[in-house]
C-alpha cells in the first residue's frame, strides 16, 4: 500500500516564521555562524585571515564585497576539477548554470545541499501564507517546469541549473507532495530532453485533468504566458489527441510517448468542449477559466523582468487572481511573498534572515562612485531607501553583490520587507547618458499605448546599442502581435525616443551627440527563435529571462534579430 506522505503543518510554519522574523538580528547572527564555521578551513576565508572568527564585524573587516567576476577564478578551478576547500569545507559536485539576466551573460554558481534546504524552507513559507488566503483542497498543479535527468557532466562536476537542481534533488518531490497538490505532468514529462515536447505534453495533461488543476505555477510567469501562446497555436491538435486519445506524432521522446499513454484515453467528450471553448472565445480573455474551471490562483514570479508580460497574463488569466512568490536568484534566496493577496505589481518580499546572511548597499554610495563600499546590515536598513543587495550563502559565496537594487517598503517584525527595483548596472549608455532596464520598460510601455488603440501589442522587446554608425544610437527591437501603419509605427518610434528623460540623453539628442534613435520591428516568432537558441546553449527554460539589451558577444542573439527585422522606423522626435 502507497504510504500517504505526512502534510505541512502550515500554521506551524507562519508561527515559525513570526518567530524568526522578530529576532532577525540574532538569527542573521547565527546564520554567518553556522556558514563561516562550517568552511573556516576554506582556501578564500584563510587567505583573508578571518582565523575562525565568526563575528559579523571581524568578517566585515576581513572579507571583501565582491562580484561574480572576482569569484569566477575559485569556482573555474572547481569547474576543473579541484577538489580541495575553496570555498568550502566539502567539495562541490554541483552548479548551477545561471540564465544571466539582463544582459544574457551566463554564471557558474555553486550548488549544494544546504540550498536545497533553504528553498524548500521559502516555498513552504510562500506556500504557507498563499494556502492561508488561497486555500486548495485536493487537486492538481498545472506546473509549467523543466527539468533535465541528465544535466551535462564536466568531470565530476554536474552543470545544471538551479531550477532543474531543486527538481532532481530526491527530496523534492515529497517535500511537495507534503506541501501543495502534485503537478498534472508525470516526472517523464518534467524531464525531458526536448522542451517543446515536454510543453505540449504538460498542457495536454493540464486538459486531461481540467476539473482537477486548481493553480497553474511557473518560476517565472514568461514560461506560463509561453505556454499559453503555444496553446493558442497548437489548440485543434491537442483536442484531436484527446479526441482519438493518441499522441501527436510530433512528441518523439520514447519516455514522454510512454509516460503519457498511460494518461491518455479517446475523450471525445472532452475534445468537443475544448473545442467549443476555444472557437467561442474571440481573442483568448478569459481562456485560463474557460479551460480550467476550479482554478483558484496562478502563480509564478512576476515582479521585475516579468511585469512587461503581466497584461497578456491577464489577458489570459481574466479574474483569476495573479499571485507573485519568491525573491531570489540562483545564487540563493532573499525572499518570500507573505501578501499574495496584493498585485504583482505592488508585491513586496519579506528577507528570510535565517537562509543567508545579508547586507545592503546604500545606493547613494553606489551613484557617488564612492571608493570603499560600507554595506549594512539586515535590520539598521531604512524605509524608503534604495539598496544593492549582498548576501553570504552556504555555498561559498562570501559578501556576493548580487546586482539587485532593492526598496526598503516596510518591516514584518525586525526583517525588512523589501520591493524588487531592477538590475544595478546599466543597460544602456552611449557618452554619459545612462539608461536602467526600468527606464527601457518604461519607454516599451509608454509608446505601445499607440498600439493599443489598435488591439496590438508588443509580444516582446530588446535593445542594442548601434556604433556602427556616427554618432551611435539605439536601436530598439519589436515583436509585434497584428500589422499595422508605418504611420503608426513612426509614431511609436518617436515616442521610445521622447520617453527616455535622462538629461544627458535629451542633451546629446538635441546637440546630435546620440543619433536617432530606431524602431525595428522583427517578425512574429522571433522571440521565440531567441528562447529556443539561449535554451541550445544551456539557458534553463524555466529561468529564462528575454535579455533585454543584445550585448556584442551575443552574436547569435543578434544575428536572429536582424535576419528577422520587417520594417524599420527612425526617430524624428529631435529633427
Ligand atoms: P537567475 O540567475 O536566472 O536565477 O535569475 C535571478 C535574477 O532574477 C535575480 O537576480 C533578479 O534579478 C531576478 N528575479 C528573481 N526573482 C525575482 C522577483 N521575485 N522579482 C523580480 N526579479 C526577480
Amino acid at each position: 500500500m502507497r504510504k500517504e506522505v505526512e502534510k505541512v503543518d502550515f500554521e506551524k510554519v507562519i508561527e515559525e516564521f513570526e518567530m524568526i522574523t522578530k529576532d532577525a538580528e540574532n538569527v542573521q547572527k547565527e546564520t554567518l555562524r553556522k556558514i563561516l564555521e562550517e568552511n573556516a578551513s576554506t582556501e578564500y576565508l584563510q587567505n583573508l585571515g578571518l582565523n575562525g572568527r565568526t563575528d559579523p564585524e571581524s568578517f566585515k573587516a576581513c572579507v571583501p564585497l565582491v562580484t561574480y567576476k572576482d569569484l569566477e577564478p575559485y569556482i573555474q578551478r572547481m569547474v576543473d576539477g579541484d577538489v580541495s576547500p575553496i570555498l568550502t569545507r566539502k567539495p562541490i559536485t554541483v552548479v548551477s548554470v545561471s540564465s544571466g539576466t539582463s544582459q544574457g551573460n551566463r554564471k557558474f554558481i555553486p550548488w549544494n545541499d544546504e540550498m536545497f534546504k533553504t528553498t524548500m524552507q521559502i516555498y513552504q513559507t510562500s506556500y504557507a501564507f498563499r494556502n492561508r488566503d488561497f486555500p486548495i483542497q485536493d487537486g492538481k498543479d498545472m506546473n509549467f517546469i523543466y527539468g533535465n535527468n541528465a544535466p551535462p557532466k564536466k568531470g565530476g562536476m554536474t552543470l545544471g541549473s538551479a531550477t532543474s537542481n531543486v527538481y532532481g534533488n530526491p527530496g523534492y518531490k515529497k517535500a511537495m507532495q507534503a506541501m501543495k497538490s502534485p503537478s498534472c505532468s508525470p516526472d517523464d514529462v518534467i524531464f525531458s530532453p526536448d522542451f517543446q515536447q515536454s510543453l505540449y505534453c504538460h498542457i495536454l495533461c493540464g486538459l486531461v485533468f481540467r476539473e482537477e488543476v486548481q493553480s497553474i505555477s511557473s518560476t517565472f510567469a514568461h514560461s506560463i504566458i509561453y505556454a499559453f501562446r503555444a496553446f493558442e497555436k497548437d489548440w485543434e491538435e491537442l483536442v484531436n489527441d484527446i479526441k482519438k486519445g493518441v499522441l501527436s506524432n510530433k512528441i518523439t521522446v520514447p519516455s514522454i510517448r510512454i509516460a503519457m499513454s498511460k494518461l491518455l484515453k479517446p475523450n471525445p467528450e472532452l475534445a468537443n468542449l475544448i473545442h467549443k471553448k476555444c472557437t467561442g472565445l474571440g481573442n483568448w480573455y478569459g481562456l485560463i477559466p474557460e479551460l480550467f474551471p476550479n482554478v483558484k490562483y496562478i502563480q509564478g514570479i512576476m515582479t521585475g523582468a516579468m511585469e512587461p508580460y503581466l497584461k497578456k497574463l491577464r489577458h489570459y488569466a481574466g479574474e483569476v487572481p495573479l499571485l507573485t512568490s519568491e525573491y531570489g536568484s540562483s545564487e540563493g534566496w532573499i525572499g518570500s511573498n507573505v501578501n499574495p493577496k496584493a498585485a504583482p505589481e505592488f508585491a513586496t518580499y519579506v528577507v528570510l534572515p535565517q537562509i543567508a546572511y545579508f547586507e545592503f548597499i546604500p545606493l547613494a554610495q553606489l551613484d557617488g562612485n564612492q571608493v570603499e563600499l560600507k554595506a549594512i546590515g539586515l535590520t539598521d536598513v531604512k524605509i524608503g531607501e534604495e539598496y544593492e543587495i549582498v548576501f553570504t550563502n552556504p555555498a561559498g559565496l562570501y559578501r556576493y553583490r548580487l546586482g539587485d537594487v532593492v526598496k526598503v517598503m516596510r518591516f514584518h517584525n525586525s526583517t525588512p520587507e523589501i520591493k524588487y527595483m531592477r538590475r544595478s548596472g546599466l543597460l544602456l549608455t552611449i557618452t554619459t547618458d545612462k539608461h536602467s532596464e526600468t527606464d527601457l520598460q518604461l519607454s516599451v510601455e509608454n509608446a505601445s499605448k499607440f498600439l493599443a488603440e489598435e488591439e496590438i501589442e508588443v509580444i516582446d522587446y530588446t535593445s542594442y546599442i548601434d556604433l556602427s554608425t556616427e554618432p551611435g544610437h539605439y536601436v530598439i527591437f519589436w515583436e509585434i502581435s497584428g500589422e499595422t501603419s508605418d504611420q503608426l509605427l513612426a509614431e511609436c518610434c518617436n515616442c521610445l525616443d521622447k520617453s527616455f528623460i535622462d538629461p544627458a540623453y535629451m542633451f546629446y539628442r538635441n546637440c546630435k551627440g546620440i543619433g536617432a534613435l530606431e524602431l525595428r520591428v522583427v517578425g512574429k516568432g522571433t522571440f521565440q527563435k531567441i528562447l529556443e537558441s539561449q535554451v541550445q546553449r544551456g539557458v534553463p527554460v524555466s529561468q529564462f529571462k528575454t535579455p533585454r539589451c543584445v550585448g556584442p558577444t551575443n552574436i547569435t542573439m543578434l544575428q536572429i534579430l536582424l535576419e528577422n527585422v520587417v520594417n524599420r522606423y527612425v526617430s524624428t522626435a529631435y529633427n
